[in-house]
């Protein structure tokens, strides 16, 4: 039997991951919609491979390139905003929201207005549109498959459970490449440096938030929607070796966690397989080989941003999104090599002080949101 499956997202890394484990099982699977930013050949390699039915292109001046690389595939090519929401809308029964950044929100907000399963790795979508999103998936249905490698663990640890017996969900960290560094050289770290994650392969923009544990952040936040037990027993904790996934302590002080190599490929297939299990060619773990496991507090003298996730997350509302759009701005400046490393979590501090607009209610609340706190984010980057 085949399923059918949208991957929005297709060219990036987690889109690689996920193509990666369908080309193995190539006959299990019809592929509706494969989207990118832009890389309109690769999109469209990837297309014609995968027989697709339609590929998008978000960025409409790469539309002439897509359609010239698809000349005589019958696939159809398509570009914009509307086009990434409508081929979300096709109705594929998995959808991969793999998106970089609120960019995804719309479109993983079409997929789950069909109603089908929406393996989500696009953390900002969640963390920008919080309730909104939750209650979208509530009213139409759909099934939201965390693919966030802590998510997917805790999602693990959960079956099967009641929430009401849970005592802590412990998301870890792996601190990022830049954890032991001292605070000078923190201040002179160059976007190189800082996307060079010692244990995950991942896009430019999350290997950033790892270094600044922002990541975290995003993901203390992600939780609590996906997860709600409370703010309260949400904790985290930095783990190097980035093994242990992420853990649930129960009330009758039975802990379980979910362990595996640190490869993408582990969660999506938990998600593509769902409720089932299948096959990755993922090393097994060699927890000889590994000796130790180590964990430690998180610093947020030296790495403030889990603390303004926190407190956004606290404070609610649009909050949240504004955290989200500030960050999304500093760390697109950063690898700009327009500010500092140190800079990043200090303009998401400054951006949250200013008077937040009321909680947003719709889709387009949060995307007006989201469009102010990145104004006012660029003008105090302007004006520093
Ligand atoms: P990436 O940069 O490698 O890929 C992003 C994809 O989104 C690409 O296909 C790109 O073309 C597309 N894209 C970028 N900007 C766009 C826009 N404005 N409109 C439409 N499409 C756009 O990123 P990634 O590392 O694969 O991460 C994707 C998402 O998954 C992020 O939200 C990230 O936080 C999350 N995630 C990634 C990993 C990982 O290991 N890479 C792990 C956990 C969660
Ligand atoms: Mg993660």
């Amino acid at each position: 039997m085949t399923r059918s499956i949208t991957i929005l997202g297709a060219t990036g890394s987690i889109g690689a991951s996920t193509l990666d484990l369908l080309r193995r099982e190539r006959e299990r699977w019809r592929v509706v919609a494969l989207t990118a930013n832009c890389q309109a050949r690769e999109l469209a390699a990837l297309a014609r491979e995968f027989g697709a039915e339609v590929a998008v292109v978000a960025d409409e001046s790469c539309l002439a390139d897509l359609r010239e690389a698809l000349a005589g595939s019958g696939i159809e090519a398509a570009a914009g905003r509307a086009a990434l929401c409508e081929a979300a809308a096709r109705g594929a029964e998995l959808t991969v929201a793999a998106i970089v950044g609120c960019a995804g929100l719309a479109p993983t907000m079409a997929a789950v207005e069909q109603g089908g399963i929406i393996a989500l790795a696009n953390k900002e979508a969640l963390v920008s549109a919080g309730d909104v999103l939750m209650d979208a998936v509530a009213r139409h249905g759909a099934t939201l498959l965390p693919t966030d490698s802590e998510h997917n663990a805790i999602f693990q640890c959960l079956h099967g459970q009641d929430l009401a017996d849970v005592r802590w969900i412990t998301l870890t960290a792996s601190g990022g490449p830049l954890r032991t560094w001292s605070d000078e050289r923190l201040a002179a770290v160059t976007p190189a440096q800082a996307v060079a994650h010692p244990n995950w392969d991942m896009g430019a923009k999350i290997s950033v938030d790892s270094a600044t544990m922002m990541n975290k952040g995003l993901e203390f936040i992600e939780a609590a929607h996906l997860f709600p037990v409370g703010l309260e027993r949400i904790r985290i904790v930095v783990h190097p070796q980035s093994v242990v996934h992420s853990l649930v302590e129960y009330r009758d002080g039975s802990t379980l966690a979910q362990l595996g190599p640190s490869d993408m490929r582990v969660p999506i297939a938990s998600c593509l397989a769902w409720p089932g299990r299948m096959d990755t060619p993922c090393k097994a773990l060699d927890l000889p080989a590994l000796g130790t496991l180590s964990f430690f507090p998180p610093d947020e003298e030296r790495f403030p941003a889990t603390r303004l996730a926190r407190e956004a997350a606290e404070a609610g509302g649009a909050a949240p999104a504004v955290l989200n759009a500030a960050n999304e701005i500093a760390v697109a400046a950063f690898l700009a090599g327009q500010i500092a490393f140190t800079r990043i979590a200090a303009v998401v501090e400054q951006t949250l002080t200013r008077t937040l607009p009321s909680a947003p209610a719709t889709l387009d609340d949060v995307l007006a949101v989201d469009s102010e706190a990145r104004a006012w984010a660029s003008n105090i980057l302007e004006h520093a």
